[in-house]
């Protein structure tokens, strides 16, 4: 395939897309390589630190992890990473993907506790084993024994609201109640050499059951990208994005040649 169709193949394919209502594109044979795409306005950092990264060649992947890595270690932001809101129970789980276009290779974790940048431990996950998710007690541990550091990731302002919360649940709540506070980061970078690659990292539903996973750690729910279809990440109810397979529906979609 010569370079200039490559261009036209991935510029008229790339797409953000929030499933939960919202819905970003980006897309257009006008652009230029590089290109890096976020979900909501907590990824205004991350989308900065990705264009300086890009501007120096950085590849997709890297990118994707290290400018996710600044909405993780935000304590402003309270659905991502340190400073997310927890579960029923107070503690924060996290979940996170990151996916390789070129390759295809993957790597997720899911209600991860205690470790700021999920992200990279989907990373690891995915360069240093043959698996592609690790879950719970599991993915910690994994965490620890490749140098993540354990951290208490509830701050104050997180436990305020999970306080509040609780004390205004009458006996008339149930777990079908209206959703809660969450949005993920969601990151598609594709770099100067036409590589695409995908993350997402997120706190979840807030107040969620513990234990409760949703799309963003599940390759092609909440996020999958392909160098020769395009790129997708979603943020929503995740579980009306795993009802579809949203990320690989939209990917597959636009391979068959529908605009993002
Ligand atoms: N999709 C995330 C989840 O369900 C939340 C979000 O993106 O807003 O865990």
């Amino acid at each position: 395939m010569k370079r200039r169709d490559f261009v036209k193949v991935i510029f008229s394919t790339i797409a953000v897309s929030g499933l939960g209502g919202k819905l970003k594109i980006m897309a257009g044979n006008k652009s230029s390589f590089p290109v890096a795409v976020g979900t909501w306005k907590h990824s205004k950092g991350a989308i900065e630190k990705a264009k300086v990264l890009l501007e120096k060649g950085f590849r997709a992947i890297d990118v994707v992890e290290k400018s996710i890595n600044i909405t993780e270690c935000d304590p402003d932001v309270m659905s991502v990473g340190y400073g997310g809101l927890p579960n029923e129970e107070g503690v924060v789980q996290l979940d996170a993907a990151i996916m390789d276009g070129a390759t295809l290779r993957c790597g997720a974790v899911a209600a991860l506790e205690g470790i700021k940048t999920p992200i990279s431990v989907a990373r690891k996950v995915m360069e240093t084993t043959k698996h592609i998710m690790l879950v719970g007690e599991g993915a910690k541990k994994f965490a620890l024994a490749n140098g993540f550091k354990e951290e208490n990731l509830l701050t104050d302002r997180a436990r305020e609201r999970w306080l509040e919360w609780k004390r205004n649940l009458n006996k008339n709540d149930n777990w079908l109640s209206p959703d809660q506070y969450h949005d993920t980061i969601g990151v598609i970078i594709l770099d100067s050499k036409g590589s695409m690659a995908t993350g997402v990292s997120t706190s979840g539903l807030a107040w969620k059951i513990p234990g409760r996973i949703g799309d963003s750690p599940i390759v092609g729910a909440g996020s999958y990208c392909d160098n020769q279809a395009g790129g997708a990440v979603a943020t929503g109810v995740g579980e009306e994005v795993i009802r579809v397979a949203g990320c690989h529906l939209i990917v597959e979609l636009m391979r068959m040649g529908w605009d993002p």
